[in-house]
């Protein structure tokens, strides 16, 4: 029999705009950067996302690289989508991305017109798809005027292959630039996708107070430090672990003493909160109203179910903020 999802699957999952756009997406996105690629079973895979769309989970975040190898996640995800979810796309934001390296010589990386526009048409192919939700640039090209980058984004809209733009890992000041580019152009782009967790607070020192100014919404990546803000490696590195798979996204050896001592105390704060650190960990980065979403990350079903429970508690005392803040220091 097809997949039925959940009746109830819209009850509990807030539901924000990304900035002043208006498309909302779920407080809590899943990313399929690792876990849904070739050496990863297809059946957990799609458990994965059947149990996130039964919870309301409405964004599916991928890109042209992701698998590993690259590509393969956007196939069995296409794969994936035409058994079990072909009545369900209007209820889905799909996104992909285009930026990293894709495939040899000058035209299948960075941020050219002709690098971005074939890497989507690739991406639709693989995905099975006729257009995308949202079509990011990857990261910024230090070599490719960002006119161009940005006149592809609106093309790529123009034509339909995607109905709205982003960019991903532009830092505040050439982010502020290329929106103003594509408002311009009359394609605005709606999100930002960059790196923040506890672990990595970058974009407080001005990336979100130029999204905050411009309307664009921000969707954070790793926000559990690919689970290093998890109860996962308190005690040493489990066998079943990103840390020891195959890929170099998380080695053994960023998992530092520090960072798991750090780790520790984090995981301590939570109990007293009634909160596991991973529920504390996604519910900081969303206390702040700049946020629009938590693009997660889940190597089983039960992980995704466990980190929706972020949701239940979202407050936190300027207390409890300051004893974070002294951990992290
Ligand atoms: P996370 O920081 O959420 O890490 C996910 C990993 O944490 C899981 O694979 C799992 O590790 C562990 N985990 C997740 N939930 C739990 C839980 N409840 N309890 C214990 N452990 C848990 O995010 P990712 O690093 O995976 O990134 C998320 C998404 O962000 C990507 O899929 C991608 O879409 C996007 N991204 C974007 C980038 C960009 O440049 N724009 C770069 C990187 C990511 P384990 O596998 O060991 O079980």
């Amino acid at each position: 029999m097809s997949y039925q999802p959940s009746p109830t699957r819209y009850q509990n999952m807030p539901y924000k705009h990304s900035g002043k756009s208006g498309l909302k997406l779920p407080a809590v996105s899943l990313g399929l950067w690792q876990n849904f690629g070739y050496y990863d079973r297809l059946e957990n895979c799609r458990n994965i996302l059947k149990t996130a769309f039964d919870n309301g989970v409405t964004h599916f975040d991928l890109a042209n690289n992701y698998g590993p190898p690259p590509g393969t996640a956007e196939e069995q995800f296409g794969q994936i989508l035409h058994t079990d979810f072909r009545d369900h796309r209007d209820e889905l934001i799909i996104s992909s991305k285009a930026g990293y390296t894709m495939w040899d010589g000058p035209y299948g990386d960075w941020g050219t017109k002709k690098y971005l526009v074939s890497s989507l048409d690739q991406s639709l192919k693989r995905m099975k798809l006729d257009y995308v939700d949202i079509f990011y640039h990857h990261r910024p090209d230090p070599e490719t005027p960002l006119e161009e980058t940005m006149a592809a984004l609106d093309l790529i809209v123009r034509q339909g292959k995607a109905l709205y733009v982003g960019i991903s890992n532009y830092k505040a000041p050439e982010a502020k630039q290329a929106i103003t580019m594509l408002k311009q152009m009359g394609t605005p782009i709606i999100i930002h996708q960059p790196k923040y967790s506890m672990f990595e607070r970058w974009v407080e020192g001005g990336l979100l107070d130029v999204l905050e100014e411009e309307g664009i919404g921000c969707i954070p990546f790793s926000p559990l430090a690919q689970g290093l803000l998890t109860d996962k490696y308190l005690n040493g590195i489990p066998a079943d672990s990103r840390a020891l798979k195959v890929g170099d996204s998380l080695t053994e050896s960023s998992i530092t003493p520090e960072r798991v001592e750090k780790a520790k105390k984090l995981n301590d704060l939570a109990k007293q909160r009634g909160q596991k650190l991973a529920h504390m960990a996604l519910a900081w980065v969303l206390k702040d109203p700049r946020i629009t979403s938590v693009l997660i990350g889940a190597s089983k079903p039960e992980q995704m179910l466990d980190s929706l429970k972020c949701l239940d508690n979202t407050k936190f005392s300027d207390e409890e903020l300051r004893i974070i803040d002294d951990i992290l220091k």
